[in-house]
């Protein structure tokens, strides 16, 4: 056998020694020549290999499939003889360490262990065995593809058999296990180190990487510093993670307040389980009740009864943080909640957090107040209905007592017609309405000349000025232009306002009846105003009274059903028209009828007309009278 300077010769020609002194250990006593030269050639070998790792440790691991030298793969367990393979399985050893100065004693004993029953540790300390170790330096494995295979190397297994050859084997060189018994053999570790705390999985890949404690430790703490300092970054990359997203939140919760505030102006305030403890005018306008009325009740419960949407965050009723949530509880239909949009009063807390919102949808506070007028208007109607026609029967009672009528019964036989002509009004008032409700208005617009037009109105209505001793006068400016409406309905239009004229103006006053080509600025319009001198109407009033049922205090009582000038507004905006007010209480109202002018259009006959063609479009004419 040739000596080189190569580690892994040595190393294979220790192998090969070691085994021959475990086969010849069997069959000789210790003294034997040949175990004594085995032994004596195994401490050799032991003293070169510990000069060639400069003193350091001479460790041999079966790892599987393989045999690893100070870690590193050397050869293929299959290819290991016998005896060695199963002094490793036999103790469950792992691997055999040499410290330096391990000699033919040590070697003598490991040999010996062989055929011993109990623990292979236990044998070497009686034994005085210090230098050789058993199962204490694990190695990391090296990645295989890295180890060549060394010519002139000869595995111990085909040259030191089983027997007492000493010579070199002639078995090719065996350096190469393969890349699976790699993996197994991390697998194994990755099962170990599943079942160990974070520090001593460390030290357990640490000590496979050098078996010098100092250096173990010294790599332990640096690794351990390196994971600590990748840990705070992070968990500062985490924190501010976090940080940006409570802001985010945050802005989105600032956003959502100043939302909530901006849509309502009404703001409630409740206590943790949900009664009202405050409520602003605007909230209380929103609910139609005086907050005295309301406080201490619960909001949620109001709901139900006012027909109110009513969002309240669960939150109002925890107590701790812990359980806030942002649930929202929902009181009140689905279908009414997306109605909801500026009759909404926020909820907050006692903390002047808001925690939800109450709301009455616009539509459900119209229908409120239509339901109010409707149900005056009835009232109204029924008495005024009344009224004329007892009237009418005691007047016409007495008529038929007096069999000569004289001139005293002519008075009464007028009371009796005044009071027909006003029932008549108020049922053609009544008939319009439900026509126009009902879109069953009909117009047949023509080329009607407009002074016709106002004389005619005016004619109609000139009994009544004379018997009240209010001047009418009509005033037809040269050249006005036809206007294309419907005869019938302009006429009645103008009456409407007439009349109206009349009922506000008191005896001794005047009414203008006009038609003139306008100053207004509105081209392709004819014009016709009822001007009187009577009470006027308040600024604030001359807004609504074009609403149908309404009725605004003017001194004196009249009758009247409120349907006259939202009928008047009806009829002439369906005609393609318009009509303004002007008025100063105290001196009088001027209204403006502004009305197409005939450019030789054929006749046309509006039924439900629908401006903005679309077909499930509310009309335009039930949003001017309000209905549904
Ligand atoms: P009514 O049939 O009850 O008169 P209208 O719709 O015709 O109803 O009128 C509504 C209200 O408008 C009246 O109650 C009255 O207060 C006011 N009004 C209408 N015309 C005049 C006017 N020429 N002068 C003063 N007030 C008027």
């Amino acid at each position: 056998m040739t000596e080189t300077p190569d580690p892994k010769l040595l190393w294979f020609n220790f192998l090969k020694v070691f085994t021959r002194g475990l086969v010849q250990i069997n069959l000789y006593k210790p003294e034997h020549p040949q175990v004594r030269q085995a032994l004596q050639e195994g401490e050799a070998l032991l003293g070169q290999i510990a000069d060639s790792l400069g003193g350091g440790e001479f460790s041999v691991t079966i790892d599987n499939d393989k045999l690893l030298i100070n870690g590193v793969p050397l050869i293929a367990s299959d290819k290991l003889p016998n005896s060695l393979r199963n002094l490793y399985s036999k103790f469950r050893l792992q691997t055999i360490t040499f410290l330096p100065g391990a000699n033919g004693d040590d070697l003598l004993a490991l040999c010996q262990v062989q055929a011993f029953k109990g623990e292979a540790k236990a044998f070497l300390a009686e034994k005085g065995v210090e230098r050789i170790k058993l199962n204490e330096a694990v190695y990391a494995k090296v990645d295989s593809g890295r180890i060549q295979p060394q010519p002139g190397v000869v595995a111990p297994g085909a040259g030191a058999g089983e027997g007492q050859g000493g010579g070199a084997g002639q078995g090719g060189a065996e350096a190469g296990p393969g890349g699976a018994g790699a993996g197994q053999g991390a697998e194994k570790v990755a099962d170990k180190l599943a079942g160990q705390n974070f520090e001593t999985a460390l030290s357990t890949v640490v000590s496979r990487v050098t078996s010098d404690p100092a250096e173990q430790r010294r790599v332990v703490e640096l690794l351990q510093a390196k994971f600590k300092e990748a840990v705070e970054a992070g968990v500062t990359r985490a924190l501010e993670e976090v940080r940006r997203e409570k802001k985010k939140v945050e802005n989105d919760m600032v956003r959502t307040e100043s939302v909530m505030t901006s849509i309502a102006d009404g703001v409630v305030v409740v206590d943790k389980e949900g009664k009202i403890l405050m409520m602003n005018p605007q909230a209380e306008a929103i609910s139609g009740k005086p907050l005295a009325q309301l406080s201490g009740k619960k909001i949620v419960d109001l709901a139900q009864i006012e027909n109110q949407v009513v969002s309240l965050a669960k939150e109002i009723k925890s107590d701790g943080r812990a359980d806030v949530s942002r649930e929202i509880a929902k009181a009140g239909s689905e279908t009414m909640a997306e109605t909801v949009k500026k009759s909404t009063a926020i909820i907050q807390n006692e903390d002047g957090k808001i925690v939800g919102a109450v709301s009455i949808p616009t539509d459900a506070a119209k229908m409120k107040q239509v339901e109010q007028l409707q149900q005056d208007f009835i009232a109204n109607m029924t008495h005024e209905l009344r009224s004329p026609l007892t009237s009418i029967k005691a007047a016409l009672e007495i008529i038929g007592k007096d069999a000569t009528p004289g001139d005293s019964s002519r008075g009464i036989l007028n009371t009796a017609i005044r009071n027909t002509e006003r029932l008549n009004s108020i049922i053609t008032d009544i008939l319009d309405f439900s026509k126009l409700q009902s879109g069953k208005m009909i117009f047949h617009q023509e080329g009607v000349p407009a002074a016709e037009v106002a004389r005619e109105a005016a004619e109609a209505m000139r009994a009544w000025t004379s018997s009240k001793g209010v001047t009418l006068n009509v005033t037809v400016e040269p050249g006005v232009q036809h206007v294309y409406a419907d005869r019938r309905r302009t006429v009645q239009v103008l009456i409407n306002l007439i009349s109206n004229a009349i009922k506000f103006t008191p005896q001794g006053g005047t009414i203008e009846v006009s038609a003139d080509a306008g100053k207004e600025s509105m081209e392709g319009f004819s014009f016709f105003s009822v001007k009187d001198t009577g009470c006027g109407i308040k600024k604030e009033d001359q807004g609504k009274i074009f609403e149908k049922f309404v009725q605004v205090a003017a001194g004196e009582k009249v009758g009247g059903t409120g349907l006259g000038l939202s009928i008047t507004k009806a009829m002439v905006v369906m005609q393609g028209g318009r009509i303004t007010l002007e008025s100063e209480p105290g001196r009088g109202s001027t209204f403006r009828v502004a009305l197409p002018v005939f450019k030789g259009q054929g006749e046309q006959q509006i039924f439900e007309q629908l401006p903005d063609a679309k077909p499930e479009a509310r009309p335009w004419w039930k949003t001017l009278l309000g209905i549904k």
